[in-house]
């Protein structure tokens, strides 16, 4: 078995026998990986604490591609995203984040671009002053991009009319116009269309200090939300969505 060394965050991690830990990884070189920390629960070294959700590490593992579950070697941290970790409302957007890719992630495959992404937005939940819901909804919109569910927003799918603002279809799961589809909750307003647009084309640094009306806020990440869930199955048991509505409601 080979010693690799990687970049990577730990998505959920828990308990295995009386001493060991089994952790999910996103790894810049090997993509989701699961790691089993033999006896790091054991004596009163720290090192159950590399294996815990929301850490950025350089972790070295033996790999073993045959097997599912690769060996925990050892792991400095690179990120420990203090200003995160104490703050209710940044750690759920955290858990929200990871859990997304948990589960949305079936592929095994590295994919560079996710996971500069996972960090950039990670970088941005621990670091912010102000609006984390334009960053989490950034994740979502580039996120659904990279796994090549990136939304239309241009034209109606349905009679083919440039879009100004539109009605999620819960048929289509893409925006219509609001000729196409006249009765449905899921309106998308003129002024959070452009916000969608924005979030799809832009950097994270483009879209930071947007100002937000409390309209654009339930439209933007209600369609969002509505989307992925159409488009990703597992996203529909992302538990920390829920949870983190409930804590930010
Ligand atoms: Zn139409």
């Amino acid at each position: 078995m080979a010693l690799e060394i990687t970049d990577t965050v730990i998505l959920k991690s828990f308990p295995f026998g009386d001493t060991s830990k089994i952790a999910r990884c996103y790894t810049r070189d090997y993509g989701k990986i699961s790691v089993i920390g033999k006896g790091v629960r054991k004596g009163k070294t720290l090192r159950s604490g590399y294996l815990e959700p929301l850490n950025h590490l350089s972790l070295a593992f033996y790999q073993n591609p045959r097997r599912e579950l690769q060996i925990f070697s050892k792991a400095e941290f690179i990120n420990i995203w203090t200003a995160m970790k104490q703050n209710v409302k940044k750690i759920s957007y955290g858990f929200a984040i990871v859990e997304l890719v948990d589960k949305g992630v079936t592929d095994e495959e590295p994919h560079e671009a996710l996971f500069e992404l996972l960090l950039e937005t990670l970088n941005a939940v621990n670091d912010t002053k102000g609006n984390i819901n334009v960053i989490f909804w950034y994740f979502e919109m580039k996120f659904l991009s990279l796994l090549g569910f990136r939304p239309n927003l241009s034209t109606c799918p349905n009679c083919d009319e440039t879009l100004n603002g539109g009605v999620f279809s819960n048929e289509k799961g893409e925006l219509v116009c609001t000729d196409c589809l006249k009765i449905g909750g899921n309106t998308v307003s003129s002024p959070s269309h452009q916000l969608l647009k924005k979030l799809k084309r832009g950097s994270l640094k483009d879209v930071l200090n947007l100002q937000l009306k409390g309209g654009e806020r339930s439209e933007v990440g209600g369609f969002l939300d509505r989307y992925l869930r159409y488009h990703i199955d597992a996203v529909q048991s992302v538990r920390s969505l829920k949870i983190m509505g409930k804590v930010l409601a």
